[in-house]
């Protein structure tokens, strides 16, 4: 079954990927909203942190942040991060006088280890800390990484109250199977609260974690989402999980989980998305579940994350994928990351979204 697509844009990353050291300024972006409206888009989602392991130039909090205890992962070189010099407030309000659903997104979980620990010093990371990636992989079972991402969001979504936000999104939970004491005495908890004894139960102990794992990765989606909606009760929460739905582990959830965490849009990263075979699996996985395709739609190549470099001709496949293969849950597309696209894949995106527009799908 076909439907109306219900948004169609740009994620754009204040910082991430942008060429100068102060990330994008209010010319940019008010020129860009322009030309999105005019080419037919009715959806912005605005990235607002970056990540120096996958851009070396920018790194940190690009809004200005109101927790002491955040200042040390604010980006200070960000213009937007800047009380006097912010400038996406007025932008917000410009994209809802357009008529534009906007959304604010983070990763959640991922920070600089030896920046964010000034703020919050009992922060542990997780897995092999001697690698590059593994020192920005927080644990949520850590109770000043949960500390962490509780006071990011709430920071992020009172600063931006004022403005026609209508939804946020996020990525990581901080849930990879870790193992570090915080977890495990969570673990242990469990067990003895069912009345096991871990040492008794040695052979049954890796049955129990793998399980119990499982459970606590359901569990702390729930509590994240909880947070952001103390943070902002009437938002829309969006989660960017990866590929097809299901409770697979890491950050990746079913439908059913979102319906009882009370998630409002799955959000899946399709980066990887080669054929229409698996755009055909991710939307038959999302059982009905609202699912907004997070498209990339980059020329270049990413810093510590494998990610094919896409081509117009990709993004053209993907539009004419989505018009065959277009079932009831599909509610949008989202390309990433405007500027960090060629003028080429960008004009392949409008063509596709006019095609969209044409055809009436969108
Ligand atoms: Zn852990």
């Amino acid at each position: 079954m076909t439907s109306k697509l219900q948004y169609v844009g740009w994620q754009v990353g204040i910082t991430y990927q942008t060429k100068k050291k102060a990330g994008l300024d209010q010319q940019y972006l008010h020129d860009l909203l322009l030309e999105m409206s005019d080419r037919g888009m009715n959806f912005v989602s605005f990235m607002m942190i970056s990540h120096g392991l996958n851009d070396p130039i920018h790194d940190g909090y690009t809004w200005p942040t109101a927790n002491p205890k955040l200042k040390c992962y604010t980006d200070r070189h960000c213009l937007n991060a800047d009380t006097e010099t912010e400038f996406l407030s007025d932008i917000i309000e410009e994209a809802g006088n357009l008529g534009f659903h906007v959304n604010l997104f983070m990763n959640g979980f991922w920070w600089n280890h030896d920046r964010v620990k000034v703020g919050y010093p009992g922060i542990r990371t997780m897995g092999n800390a001697n690698t590059n990636d593994a020192m920005y992989h927080h644990c949520a079972d850590n109770d000043d990484t949960w500390r962490l991402a509780c006071d990011e969001v709430s920071d992020l979504l009172t600063y931006y109250s004022r403005g026609p936000v209508s939804s946020y999104g996020f990525e990581m939970i901080g849930r990879e199977g870790c193992k570090c004491p915080d977890t495990m005495k969570l673990f242990n908890d469990a067990l003895a609260s069912a009345g096991l004894d871990r040492n008794r139960e040695a052979r049954a102990a890796e049955d129990f974690f793998r399980l119990w794992n499982r459970l606590r990765d359901k569990q702390v989606l729930e509590e994240f989402v909880l947070a952001i909606r103390r943070a902002a009760p009437s938002i829309e929460i969006w989660h960017h999980g990866y590929m097809e739905l299901g409770d697979l582990g890491g950050y990746r959830f079913s439908a059913n989980s979102y319906r009882k965490a009370g998630v409002d849009v799955a959000m899946p990263c399709v980066h990887t998305l080669m054929s229409e075979d698996m755009l055909e699996r991710v939307l038959s996985s999302a059982e009905g579940f609202p699912v907004v395709l997070h498209v990339d739609a980059r020329g270049g190549a990413t810093l510590n994350y494998g990610v094919p470099a896409k081509s117009p001709e990709y993004i053209r496949n993907i539009g004419k994928w989505i018009l065959k293969h277009n079932k009831e849950c599909l509610k949008g597309a989202v390309f990433f990351n405007e500027p960090f696209t060629s003028q080429a894949n960008k004009d392949a995106v409008y063509e596709v979204v006019r095609t969209w527009r044409d055809t009436g799908v969108f």
